[in-house]
């Protein structure tokens, strides 16, 4: 029998977490979970390593259960991020993953790539045009826009360049001239986004741009997850793109998914908390620690608030939120965790809560006096695993 404070530490791996910049990201994932792989220059492609993991897998030895089960692990990097992937079943299907998601980026959601879809919309819509989009597209757009709506416009998917004005993740980032933040804002805004169900259409104000990149991660969960349900060789999965995690299936032994927080205030790899998850679900969390610089003793983050053009300032340092396979959202569980922490993130525990009501969901803030809030439905779910932090309420 193995305790259960084994299993939290040893799958505290499947973190949700994030860095700085997304090599320092790479490195810091690589380093706390693949020790054995070489070590990371900036910009390196992280490793692939694919194996049987006897420790997670199912320990059975029954020959009519589990024994048919094998554990298959890699690392691999895409969408600018890490993708870590372990999967339980009787056929290696590491591999098929990442040239799936850097399909949907190429394809569908990149800006810098001039033929994905983003970018034809894009560059159509400036010109006036109405443009038709594909079906998944399509449904991306309305779920987003959907969010942008009842977040209030806490979360936006038109703030793009005003991200690209930050370029928080560039080489030297600076604080941007207010004019400039008060120009490019000038543009921002879901209402200048129309779409019409029937033809699948979009069209866009002049100087407005589409981008669903803040989703991209969670999207990639909700393309990996119908990938996994298409193939009857997995019995189980967890896979996590950057700080977008899918749990898939159950583990051969049948005991529920551990996914762990990361310290928003501790080193790359150290966990303040564990999720426990039974079945199928995404996890993502947005946190003030991922990609961030300092200018003048400030920190200046990721997460922007739409409505000054600024890192959030909600008094938080990390939302996880918890999207179940069921009911209205099941289709889009990852897209909906991606959107949803980074909308909570910027409207802070009070309004975040009320935002996840709307959508049934479940989530976990952190402020930055180290006060925790679970929400209901995560109370059995979640427990602390360092003292530090302690459970508001
Ligand atoms: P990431 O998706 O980069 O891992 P998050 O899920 O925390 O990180 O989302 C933050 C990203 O989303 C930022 O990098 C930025 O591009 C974009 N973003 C920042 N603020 C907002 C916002 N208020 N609404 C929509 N997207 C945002
Ligand atoms: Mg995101």
């Amino acid at each position: 029998m193995r305790n259960d404070d084994t299993i939290n530490r040893k799958e505290a791996r499947f973190s949700p977490l994030g860095k700085k910049a997304a090599s320092v990201l790479a490195c810091g994932l690589m380093a706390a979970l693949f020790a054995f792989l070489p070590g990371c220059g900036a910009g390196q492609t992280a490793g692939r390593s694919t194996g049987q993991d006897a420790q997670v897998g199912g320990g059975s030895t029954s020959a009519d259960d589990a024994a048919a089960v094998d554990t298959f692990s890699a690392t691999d990097f895409v969408m600018d991020t890490v993708l870590q992937e372990t999967i339980y079943g009787s056929k290696d299907l590491t591999g098929d993953i990442q040239p799936l998601l850097e399909k949907l980026e190429k394809e569908k959601l990149s800006w810098r790539e001039a033929d994905s879809e983003a970018a034809q919309i894009n560059s159509r819509c400036q010109n006036g045009e109405t443009v038709t989009m594909s079906e998944d597209f399509y449904r991306w757009v309305e779920v987003s826009l959907d969010l942008a709506e009842k977040s209030g416009g806490a979360f936006d998917p038109t703030i793009g360049n005003l991200t690209r004005l930050w370029n928080i993740e560039g080489e030297n980032p600076v604080v941007p001239p207010q004019a400039e933040i008060d120009e490019v804002l000038s543009h921002v805004g879901y209402e200048n986004i129309s779409v019409e169900e029937k033809d699948k259409t979009i069209s866009m104000a002049a100087d407005c741009t589409l981008d669903l990149g803040a989703v991209g991660k969670g999207i990639a969960c909700d393309v990996v997850r119908d990938y996994l349900r298409g193939q009857e060789e997995v019995s189980g999965a967890v896979i996590a793109v950057g700080g977008s995690i899918l749990t898939w299936g159950s583990k051969p032994d049948g005991s529920d998914w551990s996914v762990a927080i990361q310290d928003p205030e501790g080193e790359d790899g150290s966990y303040m908390g564990v999720l426990q998850l039974a079945g199928t679900a995404c996890v993502s969390t947005s946190g003030d620690y991922e990609k961030y610089f300092e200018q003048d003793g400030k920190r200046y983050h990721h997460i922007l608030d739409p409505a000054d053009g600024y890192p959030s300032e909600s008094g938080l340092s990390s939302v996880t939120v918890v999207c179940p396979d069921a009911g209205e959202w099941k289709e889009y569980a990852g897209l909906l965790s991606d959107g949803l922490s980074t909308a909570c993130f910027v409207l802070g525990e009070e309004r975040g809560r009320e935002l996840l009501e709307q959508y049934g969901m479940e989530g976990v803030f952190i402020d930055k006096e180290k006060n925790v809030t679970v929400t209901d439905g995560l109370t059995e779910t979640f427990s602390l695993l360092s003292g530090e932090y302690r459970i508001a309420g």
